[in-house]
């Protein structure tokens, strides 16, 4: 694992396009996590100093920037090139926090790109990387509101890509990120957004299920504000009745006429700091 510090100026390119560019390379391993840690001065102004990492990128390889070239294109207004590109193949969210917070064996400060993160300190550090961790255990760990950050800045990274299918045998199917729906669910409690339904409390089992707004198979994608936790019920009748959904009044239209208002909808409408 490695620590990158990042200008605001130029992170947005390494979470968009996952890269990353750097004058000294120290040995890095293909699928290490390098976090992208947004620069002191600059989280000081943004009032970030407790969330200044809130992406990961997943090292694949690197090329010699000999002229400049890549350098000049992927960050114009930089004013300087480095010598190396760093190809990820892929960003991921953390959940948003800083390293100054965490009781690590050393100060990861200063200008030193990148700067490697001892194993001992990794362990610590790997709790709030998307994937390590789910639903109630991410909940419970980090609280509501620092969820619902880092699933806004999921939809950030994979806003900007095609849905992806996948192959399984006999037929075809949308890729769905079951640690998505989970973290979602963890966030109603397994509570029905449209009715409020807790079959949790009444049988004492969490129980809800997953709908996407934009169905996977007409182009929509698999993100946070396109994907809404129902009961059972809800979920059998809006697609019964083919129910449109009214992203403005956050209701359900149904073809008789009948209009469902959601009773919770904290995870729509909020916003991620970086688009
Ligand atoms: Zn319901």
């Amino acid at each position: 694992m490695q620590r990158l510090n990042v200008k605001q100026t130029q992170i947005r390119e390494c979470i968009e396009k996952s890269l990353f560019a750097v004058d000294r390379l120290p040995p890095l391993q293909k699928g290490e996590i390098l976090l992208l840690q947004l620069v002191k001065f600059e989280a000081l102004q943004l009032g970030k100093l407790h969330s200044r990492i809130e992406f990961a990128l997943l090292y694949d390889h690197y090329e010699v920037d000999h002229t400049g070239e890549i350098s000049r294109q992927h960050w114009p207004m930089a004013g300087k090139t480095w010598r190396y590109i760093l190809f990820c193949s892929g960003t991921i969210p953390t959940i948003p926090f800083s390293l100054e917070d965490l009781p690590l064996s050393t100060d990861y400060g200063g200008r030193t790109n990148p700067r490697t993160v001892s194993p001992k300190d990794e362990i610590l550090i790997l709790h709030y990387i998307w994937g390590k961790m789910t639903g109630y255990d991410l909940r419970d760990e980090f609280g509501p509101s620092l969820v619902r950050e880092t699933i806004v800045n999921y939809d950030v990274i994979v806003e900007r890509e095609k849905p992806r299918k996948i192959i399984v045998p006999e037929h075809e199917e949308f890729y769905r990120d079951p640690l998505l729906a989970e973290s979602l669910k963890s966030i109603y409690d397994h509570r029905c957004q449209v009715c409020g339904m807790n079959f949790k409390i009444k049988y004492q089992e969490p129980f809800a299920e997953t709908h996407h707004i934009h169905s996977l198979s007409k182009g929509g994608l698999d993100i946070s504000k396109n994907i809404i936790v129902i009961c059972p019920n809800h979920h059998r009748i809006i697609h019964k009745t083919d129910a449109k959904f009214d992203k403005t009044k956050l209701l359900y239209k149904y073809p008789n006429g009948l209009e469902e208002r959601l009773l919770l909808s904290d995870h729509f409408g909020k916003k991620s700091f970086w688009v």
